[in-house]
């Protein structure tokens, strides 16, 4: 097994995100990229406590699933996308912290309001321009990808966030300073609008989650 160093980074990331409400449950995924081409990316649908080094997989960044005998994330495509357009980018983390996901349903992104967005995001954080439903992985990628820019955040609109770095430390520090910038923000604005998802669209995703969650790639 390769990487084991980088894979037990990865879970102890994974650990973090749960242990300070950065993700409840499944829902948050982590990659690094171990080559140019090469991905190390967390499994789809098990529990963070119970994940092992072998559980994870290595992924290029063509979609072809290289090692690991799980499935790779749903989000599988968001992060080989990213890899790249982002040359400079070795580590994505998607979480799903309370305020950043209020903001992600507000319509809008984040204004720079802090000196750490200046620094560690680059400015605003932008949002991607409509909502789309989870199972429709690649468009849903290719929008995340097409927001963020050269930006180190980004919100999946009435989604969550998803923080990248130059290392896997970086990208969880975006990931802080991300829902610190939510945070505050909700607390100046006040009274924003609100962006719901379309029911049809409701429904076509519970259907998934109901009947292929997990056994997707
Ligand atoms: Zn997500």
């Amino acid at each position: 097994m390769r990487e084991l160093e980088t894979r037990k980074a990865i879970i102890d990331a994974c650990l973090w995100m749960e242990a300070t409400g950065m993700a409840i449950g499944t829902w948050g995924n982590i990659s690094m990229r171990i080559e140019d081409n090469q991905m190390l990316v967390t499994p789809s649908k098990i529990a963070y406590d119970a994940l092992q080094p072998t559980d994870l997989v290595v992924v290029d960044l063509e979609g072809n699933q290289l090692e690991g005998k799980r499935h790779p994330t749903s989000e599988m495509h968001l992060h080989r996308l990213l890899y790249k357009h982002r040359a400079d980018v070795n580590a994505i983390v998607h979480c799903h912290p309370v305020y950043a996901s209020a903001v992600c349903a507000s319509g809008g992104g984040i204004p720079p309001i802090l000196e750490e967005m200046s620094q560690m995001i680059g400015g605003e954080i932008p949002i991607t321009e409509r909502y789309i439903n989870a199972g429709e992985h690649l468009l849903l990628a290719e929008e995340t990808v097409k927001a963020l820019g050269n930006k180190n955040a980004v919100l999946i609109r009435n989604h969550a966030p998803v923080c990248v770095g130059r290392d896997l430390e970086e990208a969880k520090v975006c990931c802080q300073v991300t829902e610190k910038a939510a945070k505050c923000y909700l607390a100046l604005k006040g009274g924003m609008a609100i962006h719901t998802i379309p029911n049809s669209l409701v429904q076509a995703e519970r259907e998934r989650f109901l009947t292929r969650y997990g056994n997707e790639h």
